[in-house]
Protein backbone atom coordinates (compact mmCIF):
# COMPACT_ATOMS: atom_id res chain seq x y z
CA UNK A 1 0.00 0.00 0.00
CA UNK A 2 2.85 2.78 0.85
CA UNK A 3 4.27 2.14 -2.64
CA UNK A 4 0.96 2.11 -4.18
CA UNK A 5 0.52 5.67 -2.41
CA UNK A 6 4.32 6.75 -3.69
CA UNK A 7 3.41 6.62 -6.73
CA UNK A 8 0.91 9.37 -6.24
CA UNK A 9 3.77 11.92 -5.26
CA UNK A 10 3.72 13.78 -8.57
CA UNK A 11 -0.29 13.16 -9.33
CA UNK A 12 -1.97 16.86 -8.85
CA UNK A 13 -4.83 16.27 -5.99
CA UNK A 14 -7.72 16.84 -8.10
CA UNK A 15 -11.71 15.35 -7.27
CA UNK A 16 -12.99 13.29 -9.60
CA UNK A 17 -15.23 16.21 -10.56
CA UNK A 18 -12.59 18.29 -11.58
CA UNK A 19 -11.98 20.31 -8.21
CA UNK A 20 -7.62 21.15 -7.70
CA UNK A 21 -6.87 20.78 -4.07
CA UNK A 22 -3.64 22.59 -2.92
CA UNK A 23 -1.86 19.72 0.11
CA UNK A 24 0.66 21.48 2.30
CA UNK A 25 2.89 20.51 5.08
CA UNK A 26 3.45 21.21 8.77
CA UNK A 27 6.81 21.53 9.69
CA UNK A 28 8.87 21.94 13.16
CA UNK A 29 12.32 22.70 11.71
CA UNK A 30 13.71 23.26 7.73
CA UNK A 31 15.08 19.90 8.61
CA UNK A 32 11.50 18.64 7.71
CA UNK A 33 11.53 20.40 3.98
CA UNK A 34 12.82 17.08 2.54
CA UNK A 35 9.85 14.65 3.61
CA UNK A 36 7.23 17.72 2.33
CA UNK A 37 9.43 17.38 -0.75
CA UNK A 38 9.43 13.64 -0.84
CA UNK A 39 5.11 13.68 0.31
CA UNK A 40 4.97 15.94 -3.23
CA UNK A 41 3.71 18.97 -0.76
CA UNK A 42 2.91 21.83 -2.83
CA UNK A 43 4.54 24.23 -0.66
CA UNK A 44 4.64 24.15 3.65
CA UNK A 45 1.23 25.66 5.10
CA UNK A 46 2.42 25.75 8.67
CA UNK A 47 6.24 26.31 9.67
CA UNK A 48 5.94 26.24 13.66
CA UNK A 49 8.77 28.44 14.25
CA UNK A 50 8.63 28.80 18.05
CA UNK A 51 11.12 25.14 17.60
CA UNK A 52 13.84 27.18 16.83
CA UNK A 53 13.52 28.67 20.13
CA UNK A 54 12.19 25.74 22.46
CA UNK A 55 15.14 24.29 24.23
CA UNK A 56 17.80 26.86 24.49
CA UNK A 57 17.21 27.84 28.42
CA UNK A 58 15.05 30.90 27.09
CA UNK A 59 18.28 31.72 25.03
CA UNK A 60 16.71 33.58 21.84
CA UNK A 61 18.07 32.88 18.64
CA UNK A 62 19.75 35.99 16.87
CA UNK A 63 18.32 37.44 13.74
CA UNK A 64 20.73 36.23 11.10
CA UNK A 65 20.70 32.84 13.26
CA UNK A 66 16.77 32.60 12.46
CA UNK A 67 17.43 33.99 9.01
CA UNK A 68 19.55 31.19 8.30
CA UNK A 69 16.85 28.31 9.26
CA UNK A 70 14.31 30.64 7.40
CA UNK A 71 16.12 30.40 3.85
CA UNK A 72 17.06 27.16 4.77
CA UNK A 73 13.38 26.15 4.40
CA UNK A 74 12.47 28.71 1.64
CA UNK A 75 15.71 27.01 -0.59
CA UNK A 76 14.78 23.21 0.48
CA UNK A 77 11.12 24.00 -0.69
CA UNK A 78 12.27 25.21 -4.28
CA UNK A 79 10.23 28.02 -4.76
CA UNK A 80 7.31 26.83 -3.39
CA UNK A 81 4.91 28.36 -0.74
CA UNK A 82 6.62 28.32 3.29
CA UNK A 83 4.06 30.08 5.65
CA UNK A 84 6.17 30.66 8.29
CA UNK A 85 4.17 31.21 11.42
CA UNK A 86 5.20 34.01 14.39
CA UNK A 87 6.55 32.75 17.59
CA UNK A 88 3.86 30.62 19.54
CA UNK A 89 5.34 30.06 22.53
CA UNK A 90 3.71 29.40 25.88
CA UNK A 91 1.08 27.34 26.61
CA UNK A 92 2.12 23.18 25.39
CA UNK A 93 5.61 24.97 24.22
CA UNK A 94 7.09 27.10 27.01
CA UNK A 95 10.30 28.73 25.86
CA UNK A 96 12.19 27.40 29.25
CA UNK A 97 10.40 24.18 31.26
CA UNK A 98 11.26 25.36 34.34
CA UNK A 99 9.56 28.62 33.58
CA UNK A 100 5.37 28.02 33.47
CA UNK A 101 3.98 29.38 36.43
CA UNK A 102 0.22 30.51 35.24
CA UNK A 103 -2.51 28.61 36.23
CA UNK A 104 -4.34 28.55 32.86
CA UNK A 105 -0.82 28.93 30.55
CA UNK A 106 -3.34 28.05 27.31
CA UNK A 107 -5.34 31.55 28.35
CA UNK A 108 -2.63 33.11 29.38
CA UNK A 109 0.66 35.13 27.63
CA UNK A 110 0.96 33.02 24.49
CA UNK A 111 1.30 33.69 20.98
CA UNK A 112 0.54 37.00 19.63
CA UNK A 113 0.17 38.36 22.99
CA UNK A 114 3.49 37.50 23.94
CA UNK A 115 5.04 39.00 20.91
CA UNK A 116 3.66 42.10 21.34
CA UNK A 117 4.14 42.38 25.06
CA UNK A 118 8.04 41.56 23.69
CA UNK A 119 8.60 44.04 20.44
CA UNK A 120 11.87 43.23 20.26
CA UNK A 121 11.65 39.80 19.99
CA UNK A 122 8.68 40.18 17.70
CA UNK A 123 10.79 42.75 15.61
CA UNK A 124 13.77 40.79 14.97
CA UNK A 125 11.85 37.73 13.79
CA UNK A 126 9.63 39.36 11.37
CA UNK A 127 13.38 41.39 9.94
CA UNK A 128 14.62 37.34 9.28
CA UNK A 129 11.47 36.49 7.89
CA UNK A 130 11.26 39.31 5.66
CA UNK A 131 14.91 38.81 4.77
CA UNK A 132 13.90 35.00 3.97
CA UNK A 133 11.66 36.09 1.52
CA UNK A 134 14.08 37.62 -0.95
CA UNK A 135 15.02 33.77 -1.64
CA UNK A 136 11.46 32.35 -2.33
CA UNK A 137 8.07 32.59 -1.52
CA UNK A 138 7.56 33.45 2.07
CA UNK A 139 4.07 33.65 3.79
CA UNK A 140 3.86 35.13 7.32
CA UNK A 141 0.97 33.29 9.82
CA UNK A 142 -0.17 34.83 13.20
CA UNK A 143 -1.16 32.49 15.74
CA UNK A 144 -3.56 33.52 18.50
CA UNK A 145 -5.62 36.29 17.37
CA UNK A 146 -8.16 37.28 19.04
CA UNK A 147 -8.39 41.27 18.73
CA UNK A 148 -8.89 43.66 16.05
CA UNK A 149 -5.72 45.87 17.50
CA UNK A 150 -3.68 42.89 17.71
CA UNK A 151 -4.13 42.46 14.07
CA UNK A 152 -3.12 45.93 13.33
CA UNK A 153 -0.72 46.27 15.69
CA UNK A 154 0.84 43.33 14.39
CA UNK A 155 0.58 44.53 10.86
CA UNK A 156 2.38 47.95 12.14
CA UNK A 157 4.83 45.73 13.46
CA UNK A 158 5.39 43.97 10.04
CA UNK A 159 5.48 47.68 8.42
CA UNK A 160 8.11 48.63 10.89
CA UNK A 161 10.38 45.78 10.10
CA UNK A 162 10.31 46.53 6.31
CA UNK A 163 11.07 50.23 6.94
CA UNK A 164 14.35 48.92 8.94
CA UNK A 165 15.70 46.49 6.23
CA UNK A 166 14.58 49.34 3.18
CA UNK A 167 16.78 52.04 5.60
CA UNK A 168 20.02 49.67 5.58
CA UNK A 169 19.06 48.23 1.87
CA UNK A 170 18.46 44.82 2.49
CA UNK A 171 15.94 43.16 0.04
CA UNK A 172 13.06 41.76 0.65
CA UNK A 173 9.62 40.69 -0.49
CA UNK A 174 7.49 44.02 -0.59
CA UNK A 175 3.94 41.75 -1.57
CA UNK A 176 4.45 39.57 1.83
CA UNK A 177 0.76 38.06 2.37
CA UNK A 178 0.00 38.18 5.98
CA UNK A 179 -2.46 35.95 7.20
CA UNK A 180 -4.43 35.38 10.32
CA UNK A 181 -4.14 31.77 12.52
CA UNK A 182 -8.52 31.19 12.78
CA UNK A 183 -7.92 29.66 16.59
CA UNK A 184 -9.80 31.35 19.17
CA UNK A 185 -13.95 31.07 18.81
CA UNK A 186 -14.09 34.52 19.11
CA UNK A 187 -11.99 35.03 15.79
CA UNK A 188 -14.61 32.53 13.75
CA UNK A 189 -17.01 34.62 15.49
CA UNK A 190 -15.96 37.99 14.43
CA UNK A 191 -14.73 37.31 10.34
CA UNK A 192 -15.60 40.00 8.75
CA UNK A 193 -12.36 41.80 11.19
CA UNK A 194 -10.19 39.68 9.97
CA UNK A 195 -10.95 39.25 6.27
CA UNK A 196 -10.85 43.07 5.40
CA UNK A 197 -7.46 43.36 7.17
CA UNK A 198 -5.80 39.78 6.06
CA UNK A 199 -4.01 38.15 2.92
CA UNK A 200 -5.20 34.54 3.87
CA UNK A 201 -6.66 32.39 6.84
CA UNK A 202 -5.63 29.59 8.20
CA UNK A 203 -7.96 27.62 10.71
CA UNK A 204 -6.12 25.87 13.68
CA UNK A 205 -8.68 22.97 14.90
CA UNK A 206 -6.19 21.91 17.74
CA UNK A 207 -6.59 25.06 19.40
CA UNK A 208 -10.07 25.75 18.25
CA UNK A 209 -11.37 22.65 19.82
CA UNK A 210 -9.81 23.09 22.64
CA UNK A 211 -10.80 26.57 23.27
CA UNK A 212 -14.22 26.23 21.90
CA UNK A 213 -15.04 22.87 24.05
CA UNK A 214 -12.88 24.26 27.41
CA UNK A 215 -10.58 20.71 26.95
CA UNK A 216 -6.79 21.34 27.34
CA UNK A 217 -5.79 19.98 24.60
CA UNK A 218 -2.73 17.97 26.55
CA UNK A 219 -4.87 16.71 29.47
CA UNK A 220 -5.46 13.70 29.24
CA UNK A 221 -8.26 13.36 31.93
CA UNK A 222 -10.37 15.26 29.78
CA UNK A 223 -9.11 13.47 26.08
CA UNK A 224 -11.95 11.85 26.12
CA UNK A 225 -14.37 15.03 25.37
CA UNK A 226 -12.27 16.49 22.74
CA UNK A 227 -14.18 15.72 19.73
CA UNK A 228 -13.81 17.40 16.48
CA UNK A 229 -16.89 16.57 15.49
CA UNK A 230 -18.80 18.37 17.96
CA UNK A 231 -21.52 20.52 16.00
CA UNK A 232 -20.45 23.80 17.67
CA UNK A 233 -16.80 23.44 16.22
CA UNK A 234 -18.27 22.15 12.83
CA UNK A 235 -19.84 25.18 12.16
CA UNK A 236 -17.01 27.43 13.29
CA UNK A 237 -14.86 25.96 10.69
CA UNK A 238 -17.51 26.18 7.97
CA UNK A 239 -18.33 29.31 8.43
CA UNK A 240 -14.41 30.27 8.69
CA UNK A 241 -14.31 28.68 5.12
CA UNK A 242 -17.61 30.86 3.83
CA UNK A 243 -16.35 34.00 5.09
CA UNK A 244 -12.61 33.71 3.57
CA UNK A 245 -14.38 32.30 0.22
CA UNK A 246 -16.60 35.30 -0.14
CA UNK A 247 -13.71 37.84 0.88
CA UNK A 248 -11.97 36.42 -2.15
CA UNK A 249 -8.64 35.31 0.27
CA UNK A 250 -7.26 31.38 0.58
CA UNK A 251 -8.36 29.78 3.68
CA UNK A 252 -6.24 26.77 5.16
CA UNK A 253 -7.37 23.73 8.22
CA UNK A 254 -3.66 23.17 9.52
CA UNK A 255 -4.77 21.65 12.73
CA UNK A 256 -4.65 17.68 13.06
CA UNK A 257 -7.94 17.44 11.41
CA UNK A 258 -6.10 18.42 7.89
CA UNK A 259 -4.03 15.25 7.88
CA UNK A 260 -7.37 12.79 9.29
CA UNK A 261 -8.04 10.47 6.42
CA UNK A 262 -11.71 9.90 8.00
CA UNK A 263 -12.69 13.59 7.70
CA UNK A 264 -10.93 14.71 4.41
CA UNK A 265 -14.29 15.12 2.58
CA UNK A 266 -16.32 16.39 5.44
CA UNK A 267 -13.80 19.42 5.07
CA UNK A 268 -13.93 19.26 0.96
CA UNK A 269 -18.19 19.11 1.55
CA UNK A 270 -17.49 22.86 3.85
CA UNK A 271 -15.43 23.80 0.72
CA UNK A 272 -12.10 23.48 1.95
CA UNK A 273 -9.33 23.68 -0.67
CA UNK A 274 -5.93 23.55 1.22
CA UNK A 275 -5.20 21.35 3.86
CA UNK A 276 -1.91 21.42 6.02
CA UNK A 277 -0.84 18.18 7.67
CA UNK A 278 2.32 16.27 8.93
CA UNK A 279 4.41 15.07 5.81
CA UNK A 280 2.99 11.29 6.52
CA UNK A 281 -0.40 11.89 6.10
CA UNK A 282 -0.56 13.73 2.85
CA UNK A 283 -0.38 10.87 0.35
CA UNK A 284 -3.03 8.93 1.92
CA UNK A 285 -5.07 12.41 2.16
CA UNK A 286 -4.42 13.20 -1.45
CA UNK A 287 -5.73 9.41 -2.37
CA UNK A 288 -8.81 10.16 -0.84
CA UNK A 289 -9.33 13.60 -2.82
CA UNK A 290 -8.29 11.46 -6.07
CA UNK A 291 -11.74 9.14 -5.22
CA UNK A 292 -13.48 12.20 -3.62
CA UNK A 293 -16.62 13.18 -5.89
CA UNK A 294 -17.65 16.80 -4.89
CA UNK A 295 -20.98 16.19 -6.30
CA UNK A 296 -22.07 13.46 -4.12
CA UNK A 297 -20.49 15.26 -1.06
CA UNK A 298 -21.61 18.49 -0.87
CA UNK A 299 -25.33 17.45 -0.46
CA UNK A 300 -24.75 15.20 2.70
CA UNK A 301 -22.11 17.75 4.02
CA UNK A 302 -25.13 20.06 4.42
CA UNK A 303 -27.20 17.51 5.86
CA UNK A 304 -24.26 17.29 9.13
CA UNK A 305 -24.04 20.96 8.82
CA UNK A 306 -27.97 21.39 9.38
CA UNK A 307 -27.33 18.74 12.32
CA UNK A 308 -27.65 19.03 16.08
CA UNK A 309 -27.29 15.48 17.29
CA UNK A 310 -23.71 13.76 17.52
CA UNK A 311 -24.90 10.81 16.40
CA UNK A 312 -26.72 11.98 13.57
CA UNK A 313 -23.55 13.59 12.92
CA UNK A 314 -20.98 11.10 13.01
CA UNK A 315 -23.28 8.42 11.62
CA UNK A 316 -23.18 10.84 8.33
CA UNK A 317 -19.64 11.20 8.34
CA UNK A 318 -18.76 7.40 8.31
CA UNK A 319 -21.63 7.62 5.15
CA UNK A 320 -19.32 10.06 3.69
CA UNK A 321 -16.53 7.74 3.29
CA UNK A 322 -18.44 5.21 1.28
CA UNK A 323 -19.41 7.52 -1.12
C1 LIG B 1 -3.63 24.41 15.88
O1 LIG B 1 -3.84 24.99 16.96
O2 LIG B 1 -4.48 23.71 15.29
C2 LIG B 1 -2.31 24.52 15.22
C3 LIG B 1 -2.14 24.09 14.00
O3 LIG B 1 -1.29 25.05 15.91
P1 LIG B 1 -0.56 24.31 17.14
O4 LIG B 1 -0.97 22.86 17.13
O5 LIG B 1 0.91 24.50 16.89
O6 LIG B 1 -1.06 25.07 18.32
MG1 LIG C 1 -2.56 26.52 17.75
Amino acid sequence: ARKKLQKLKKTPAITKDGTEITLLANIELPDDCPAAMEAGANGVGLFRSEFLFMGRNSKIPSEDEQFEQYKKAVVAMKGRPVTIRTLDIGADKPLDQGEQTALNPALGLRAIRYCLAEPQIFLTQLRAILRASAFGKVRILIPMLAHAFEIDQSLAMIAQAKAELREQNIKFDDDVDVGAMIEIPAAALALPMFVKRMDFLSIGTNDLIQYTLAIDRVDYEVAHLYNPLHPAVLQLISMTIAAGHKAGIDVAVCGEMAGDVKLTRLLLGMGLREFSMHPAQLLSVKQEILNSDLARIMPQTRKIMRSMEPNVIADAVEQLQLM
